[in-house]
């Protein structure tokens, strides 16, 4: 498969009056054609930030970015606004949780998305505006040619998210950054946008990165799921691997967060405490101040060292980040049933 994007030991902080921010801390991974990446945890763990570098979303007055980003082939970091420019409207996509913000309001929304086409394709505005209502059509929104001369305030809730991937859609990018893309909608709606994003990527072939804290998107839609916390992966493998035999701690209380689709309600687990300090991150695993196992690695290990993410015992691929030497046996005997 095809290699679009690698991320490298990526470092993201922000200079405040506070402190130092460290939204990202030494961030790997990488992701072919074809795929979906899920990347899931709670706001703070740099699931966004690390996504609007990619895109070279940040305001590179106010951040600091170090590692290696490499979008189809050329690096990002330390590469000229322009070359970014370039490569992110032309290789690169993203769609927000706000589909308001992404559009003009006083624009009509076909015209807008013609505009973007007509970035990248020297062809008439007439010509602009077909593959516009073709692509209004493919997305799902009824009537495209009536629907591409309203205004966004016409659009429902889920009609302009609709709208807002058909923009995002429209060059054909190679990689497609959805963040939250369904939070603010209702379920029925928000499982059709997941589908089509689905049918979307088998048709285009593109690799989508699903920025989320919901579990159950993910079960939906995701080939491989990073679950991040504190600016870090603390376990990356296959959707199966992740949501079927979690092995970090941090992903167990994450599942058990998850309301139950089934209903009937049940053990609700949730995490204790709060997400960790960007400016002062705990020592050691950045989750151990609320772990509830760090008491079963020996030599208060868990707040005096970083473990690393890797390959563990059980594994072939996942990788995950946890002191713990047996978490596949806690699992099975203490959270598997919780989590049902
Ligand atoms: Fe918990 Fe220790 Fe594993 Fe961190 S390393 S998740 S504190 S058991
Ligand atoms: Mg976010």
């Amino acid at each position: 498969r095809e290699r679009i994007l690698e991320v490298n030991d990526l470092q993201v902080q922000f200079p405040t009056a506070d402190g130092l921010v460290n939204a990202v801390n030494g961030l790997t991974y990488s992701l072919d054609m074809g795929r979906t990446l899920a990347i899931v945890g709670e706001s703070g763990s740099g699931k966004s930030v690390s996504s609007m570098a990619v895109m070279g979303l940040h305001d590179p007055r106010r951040t600091r970015i170090s590692g290696s980003i490499v979008l189809d082939g050329t690096e990002l970091v330390g590469a000229s606004q322009e070359t970014i420019r370039q490569l992110r409207s032309s290789t690169a996509a993203m769609i927000f949780q706000d589909p308001q913000s992404s559009f003009h309001p006083f624009k009509k929304i076909g015209d807008q998305i013609a505009e973007a086409y007509l970035v990248h394709h020297k062809v008439s505005k007439k010509v602009a505006m077909t593959r516009t209502v073709e692509m209004l059509d493919r997305v799902g929104i009824p009537n495209p040619d009536r629907r591409a001369k309203q205004y966004p305030h016409e659009f429902s809730g889920g009609m302009r998210q609709r709208a807002m991937i058909a923009l995002g859609l429209i060059n054909d990018p190679r990689l497609l950054i959805a963040d939250e893309p369904t939070t603010a909608l209702d379920v029925t709606v928000q499982a059709q946008i997941l589908d089509l994003l689905n049918d979307l990527q088998r048709e285009f072939g593109s690799a989508i990165v699903l920025i989320t804290h919901d579990l159950a998107v993910v079960a939906e839609v995701a080939d491989d799921v990073m679950v991040m916390y504190g600016g870090r992966a603390v376990e990356h493998g296959t959707a199966h691997e992740v949501l079927a035999n979690p092995r970090h701690p941090y992903t167990w209380g994450l599942l058990g967060s998850v309301p139950k689709l089934s209903a009937s309600g049940g053990n609700l687990r949730t995490i204790r405490g709060l997400p960790p300090s960007l400016i002062n991150l705990p020592s050691g695993c950045s989750f151990h101040p609320r772990c509830d196992f760090s008491d079963r690695v020996p030599g208060g290990l868990c707040s005096k060292e970083l473990p690393g993410l890797e390959v563990r015992a059980g594994d072939t691929t996942r990788r995950s980040r946890c002191h713990l030497a047996d978490p596949a046996g806690i699992f099975d005997a203490e959270i598997a049933s919780t989590l049902e």
